[in-house]
């Protein structure tokens, strides 16, 4: 750089000297001179245009990339995917609706359709207290199972617990914590078995604790009976779930038990009896329930 202005110095200084040796007035020196420079200046005039064309040239680029992407037709969801968001939404209105009681939505909600199990039921099953209530489809549901269970020549069911009313439900678990002031900190790393009165199923009339004969009371070997394996495998048809499966004690935070039954209804059963999922699992497939669904119908 050093080498190439000195070099121009000396020969402007060399031209100049010829010049003046020529006798040119300076004012033609001047004129020369500034004609020089713009020459020089001129000589980058080409670059200036060929910027402008690279500008243009990438705007036509552009604007012709992206042409196609506007002109382009946008496929479609194909007739499977419009099937299956047809059955998302069948299954979401079916869903939304139901009643999801445990550690995070609890439930304030009283029912008011109790009826007496004794009257819906009649002798023909054994029912552990006369008193025994739920909600009416539930009670009616109930019904339709046994009688189905009954036709499959078992007979040996106990309802064992059915409505429990919020006093009695939060004695239980206050009892609990009486004996163990830890008792459910983390359910969900150690699920429980007796749950307060909002996080109860039985508060709300849907649930039902399903024994039988030979394993009269809630204990695991319960499901290993003939009665438990024909609820696993039929409940469903008759709208009722396995509330707390083995598998998802961690998403429950209630331990597995193998005789508590939950109605949600014929449909909801079958959607989620083919999902594999408990309810929490199910509904939060769904995207249920909507933030704050418990808080605005439930709240007391
Ligand atoms: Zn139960």
């Amino acid at each position: 750089m050093r080498r190439t202005t000195r070099y121009q110095y000396r020969r402007r200084k060399k031209r100049s000297q010829s010049l003046l040796k020529a006798g040119i007035p300076v004012l033609a020196v001047v004129l020369i001179v500034v004609t020089v420079l713009v020459i020089k200046g001129g000589k980058k005039i080409p670059s200036g245009p060929s910027d402008v064309s690279s500008i243009s040239s990438s705007v036509t680029v552009s604007s012709i990339s992206s042409e196609p992407v506007s002109s382009e037709i946008v496929p479609g969801p194909t007739s499977s995917e419009l099937e299956e968001q047809r059955l998302f939404q069948e299954r979401y209105d079916r869903a939304k609706n139901v009643l999801l009681a445990n550690f995070t939505h609890p439930n304030y909600k009283d029912p008011d359709d109790l009826v007496y199990l004794k009257d819906v039921l009649g002798k023909k099953y054994k029912i552990n207290a006369s008193y025994f209530q739920l909600s009416h489809d539930t009670a009616y549901a109930l019904k339709e199972m046994l009688d189905a269970a009954s036709e499959d020549g078992i007979t040996t069911y106990i309802i064992n617990s059915a409505y429990r009313d919020r006093k009695q439900q939060q004695s239980f678990w206050d009892n609990r914590l009486a004996k163990d002031p830890t008792y459910g900190d983390d359910v969900y790393a150690n699920p429980v078995k007796t749950v307060p009165a909002t996080a109860s199923e039985h508060c709300t009339g849907l649930a039902i604790d399903i024994l039988c004969e030979s394993v009269p009371h809630g204990t695991s070997d319960y499901k290993d009976t003939k009665e438990a394996k024909w609820l696993a495998e039929n409940a469903w048809k008759y709208g009722f779930i396995l509330r707390y499966p083995e598998d998802s004690t961690h998403i429950t935070g209630v331990m597995f038990e193998p005789w508590h039954y939950r109605y949600v209804g014929k449909d909801v059963a079958k959607d989620i009896h083919e999902s594999g999922l408990c309810l929490e699992a199910y509904l939060e497939s769904l995207g249920l329930p909507p933030e704050a669904a418990n808080d605005e119908t439930t709240a007391p």
